[in-house]
């Protein structure tokens, strides 16, 4: 799930569903529960990593639904930093230059130009790989996180406000509560793409 040349097929890939409604979140959640019973029946060593990969799904689940009812009860977070602690951090300053690189896929770094371009072409991208295009912006070229939230908004097939900006101001380092991290993403090539097998098939 982690490397994006693996996560467009491993990954339950639900999230446009549910943003858009076409799949319900009871509906998911009670296919997950079926299969939870289902690999409780299975003989010991049969069950590999089902349980753990169901218990982290279900999880996921209910982040879906925690983030969507944060929003409701603090709609500002869609604008405003989490924690006013960070008020004036990169307000100023905002270079129209980085932001357009980093819009166009053109940063000269290979793993985020390929996410962006993966992104621009198909709507999706997997989580790791969307939190270190969110923190490169934030982090490595100093924007503010609102622009790029809003550009990425536009890209994501499965936009869902509630999710999108807690994260996006997570990856910004700008809630408060959240531990700063900070993705390198040349450290995020060689352990998720060391062959160089996601950016080139982009060239295509
Ligand atoms: C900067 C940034 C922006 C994001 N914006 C969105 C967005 O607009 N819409 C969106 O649905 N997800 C968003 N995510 C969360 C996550 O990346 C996607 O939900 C996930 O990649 C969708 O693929 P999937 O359906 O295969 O997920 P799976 O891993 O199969 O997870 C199943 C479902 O759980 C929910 N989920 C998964 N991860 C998270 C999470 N971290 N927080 C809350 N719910 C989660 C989604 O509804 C997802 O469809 C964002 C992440 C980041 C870092």
């Amino acid at each position: 799930m982690s490397s994006p040349v693996t996560a467009f097929d491993s990954c339950s890939r639900l999230s446009a569903h549910l943003a858009f409604g076409t799949v319900s979140i009871r509906e998911v959640s009670h296919a997950c529960e079926r299969r939870r019973q289902e690999i409780k029946q299975l003989p010991r060593g049969m069950k590999g990593k089902w349980p753990s990969a169901i218990r982290s799904f279900s999880g996921r689940l209910r982040w879906h639904c925690h983030f969507m009812q944060k929003l409701e009860d603090e709609p500002r977070i869609e604008f405003e930093n989490m924690h006013p602690d960070y008020d004036g951090l990169r307000e100023n300053g905002f270079n129209e230059l980085f932001f357009e690189a980093w819009k166009a896929g053109k940063t000269g770094y290979p793993m985020v130009d390929a996410c962006m371009r993966a992104l621009t072409s198909t709507g999706w991208l997997n989580f790791r790989m969307r939190a270190m295009i969110m923190s490169f912006a934030s982090y490595h070229l100093w924007l503010h996180w609102r622009r790029p939230a809003l550009h990425l908004a536009k890209l994501f097939t499965d936009y869902e406000p509630g999710i999108h900006y807690s994260q996006a101001q997570m990856q910004s380092g700008t809630t408060g509560i959240n531990t700063i991290r900070i993705y390198n993403p040349i450290k995020q090539g060689v352990d998720h793409d060391p062959e160089g097998n996601f950016y080139p098939s982009l060239d295509s």
